[in-house]
Formats: C-alpha cells, structure tokens, sequence
C-alpha cells in the first residue's frame, strides 16, 4: 500500500495515476491529503496561470428541454418548471451588455430546445462574432448531430461544453433514461474535439448512485481525453426531480477532485461553478483556492434567471449582471486572485 502523500507526489510529477490509486485517493481522503493536494494545485496553477481568474458570461438561452435528465430541474417530464426562450436580439444585448463590462467569452447555455436550430443559432454566432471580434464564443447545448456541431464550429464557434457526467455506463444509465446514451454523449465529445472545438467535459460531484470508482474513473477519463476544460460541481437535488430526497454532493470532495484535476492538467480550464458557490457561501473563492481558474457569471437578463433552474436554490438569480460581476471581482480579491478582460484561451492553445 502506497501512502497518499506518495501517490500525490507521484501525481504532481507524472500527471497519472491508476485507476486503482485514483480510487485509494478519494476513498481514504483526510484532511492532511487535502491539504497537501490544494498546496501542489495552487503552486502548479500559479506556474501557469499566475492569480489570473478567467471569466465567462453564462447566458441561459432556453430553458425548454426535450431530455428528460433525472437530476435535472428542466426536464421535460417536469411541468411545474417554468419554460422560456429568448430571441437572438435579446442575447445580442446580453452580449452587448457583457462586453461593456469586460466579458470576453460569451456562453450560450440552455435545454436541448428543437427552436434553436442551425438556421437560428448560425447566424447568430457569426453575428456575435462579427461585432465583438476579440470575443470566444462558447456553447453549451448538449447533443446534436454531428452536422450540426460542424455548422456551428463554421459560422464561428470556438468552444463547446459538454460534460459526459459520468465515464462509467451503467451509472449514466441510472441518471438519464434509457433514450439517452452514454456511447452518443462519448461519441460527441469526439466530434466536437475533431472539428476543432475547445471542448470541455465534466460530471457532478455526488450525484446518485455514484461510487469512488465511478469518480476515479471521470479522473482517468479526463486525464485520457484531454479537454481544454472540466467543469465539476456537487450534485444538488431539486424538488420536483426524482432525486429530489437524494443527498447532495460534497463541497470537500468537490474542493480535493479540483485540486486533483489541476495535477493531471496543469492547463486545464478549471471552473469554481455556481453550484459550489449555492452550497457554500464561499464556495467559488474555495475553489479557486483548491486549483481552479475560471468563473462563470451570469449575464442572462434577471426577468428570467428564476426560470433556469437546474437544481433548487441557485445563487444570484436576482441581481443585474453589473452586480454578479463586481461581486464575483471582489470576492476573488479577497483571496487574492483578479478576475482578467480577455478571452481567456487554455494556455496551450494554438488555435
Ligand atoms: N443541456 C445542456 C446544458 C446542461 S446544464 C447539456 O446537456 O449539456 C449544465 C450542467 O448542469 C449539466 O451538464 C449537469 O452536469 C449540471 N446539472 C444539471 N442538474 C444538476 C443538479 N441537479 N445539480 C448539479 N448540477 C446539475
């Protein structure tokens, strides 16, 4: 038996594990672990990234949803979630809105909503692009055929987020059902990768049914498929989901996989999500302190941001983006890291 200081050691220099040390580190995970990966985190992420924290304005497109995810709060099979979509001109504002205030990644994030098809979201992308040049554009729509993924990539997408939620089968079998699978979620990740994206995946920290197997092995998924980025958050049930008397997830263990994560990629666009920031008030600023480098405001008008709720009581649904902004600004101060005005590529990106 290696001791977990070795096998975090070992990490920091060969940026791999087994699968098996992967699963010894988080089921005999302690407090002297913990912070000895956050120390190594934020030495290596400093290294690379300095006190620099990247932004992206989050804006909710959609909240119509033709999947029916059981964790998710906007699956079709709820008809108590409130359903709206914005038009393209409404998303031009926020973006326009959000590039008055420093934002330069714009993310188009929603439901899988049938009403943005390519001849609604093409022209819009090339828009964005062609009035804020200096801009990414990200998206984060989930499945499409891979027509559809190579027609947004043309009319000007740079990245797509897509987590794969779980790297073991049958767990994604027990979270989704049985229409969605787990080999087409794999297979776009593919795809998008192929086309040029840069891709993120991610899964839940905690979500129902999950072991440290399950999350051992997204690890070595990660490590294995070398996203530009991986977004984690703990799992958070909402009320009228099926797994709304499930546990949620654990903001220690969301803290201890960051830091992980940043040893296996020193690179890797890691986000401090708005879950974490709704179950600990100073969740995003632990994050960032565990290794991770980039936020997510929302820039989503406020009329709807009570709308997209994927999980129960999400943070600042209420306030103007200005606010998210400033208050996101200060809190990274706090700890002493600056959020940045630029696009914020993977820093070995040569796209
Ligand atoms: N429809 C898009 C966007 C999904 S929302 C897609 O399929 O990619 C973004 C992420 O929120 C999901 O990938 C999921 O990991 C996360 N999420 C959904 N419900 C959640 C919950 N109850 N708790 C925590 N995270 C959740």
């Amino acid at each position: 038996m290696t001791d977990l200081s070795t096998l975090i050691r070992r990490l920091e220099c060969a940026h791999s594990l087994r699968l098996e040390d992967y699963q010894t580190l988080i089921e005999e995970r302690t407090p002297q672990a913990a912070q000895q990966l956050r120390e190594a985190a934020v030495r290596v992420r400093k290294a690379v990234y300095g006190t620099a924290v990247y932004v992206r304005g989050l804006i909710e497109i959609s909240s119509y949803c033709k999947n029916d995810c059981l964790y998710c709060g906007i699956r079709r099979s709820n008809r108590l979630a409130q359903r709206y979509r914005l038009t393209p001109e409404e998303i031009l504002s926020c973006c326009e809105e959000g590039y008055a205030l420093g934002f330069r990644t714009f993310v188009l994030q929603g439901g899988e909503d049938p009403w943005f098809t390519d001849e609604v979201l093409c022209p819009l992308i090339a828009q964005i692009k062609a009035r804020w040049p200096d801009c990414a554009v990200t998206l984060s729509l989930g499945e499409r055929s891979d027509e559809s993924y190579k027609a947004l990539r043309e009319a000007g997408a740079d990245r797509y987020l897509l987590r794969h939620e779980t790297a073991t089968k049958s767990h994604y079998e027990a979270l989704h059902p049985a229409e969605l699978s787990f080999d087409n979620r794999m297979r776009c990740l593919q795809v998008l990768k192929e086309l040029g994206y840069q891709v993120g995946c991610g899964f839940m920290v905690g979500s129902p049914h999950q072991t440290a197997q399950d999350l051992a092995r997204d690890l070595k998924f990660v490590e294995q498929f070398r996203p530009a980025m991986c977004g984690i958050g703990p799992f958070i049930p909402h009320h009228d989901t099926p797994f709304a008397n499930e546990p949620g997830g654990s903001v220690e263990l969301t803290l201890y996989l960051l830091s992980i994560l940043r040893l296996i990629e020193p690179e890797l666009l890691l986000p401090a999500t708005t879950a974490l920031g709704t179950l600990d008030p100073i969740g995003r600023e632990k994050g960032i302190q565990a290794g991770a480098n980039v936020v997510m405001p929302n820039l989503s008008p406020v009329s709807v941001r009570k709308k997209y709720m994927l999980y129960d009581n999400k943070i600042c649904t209420g306030e103007e983006s200005a606010q998210c902004k400033g208050c996101l600004a200060a809190r990274m101060a706090s700890v002493g890291y600056e959020l940045v005005t630029h696009r914020g590529d993977p820093m070995a990106w040569k796209g």
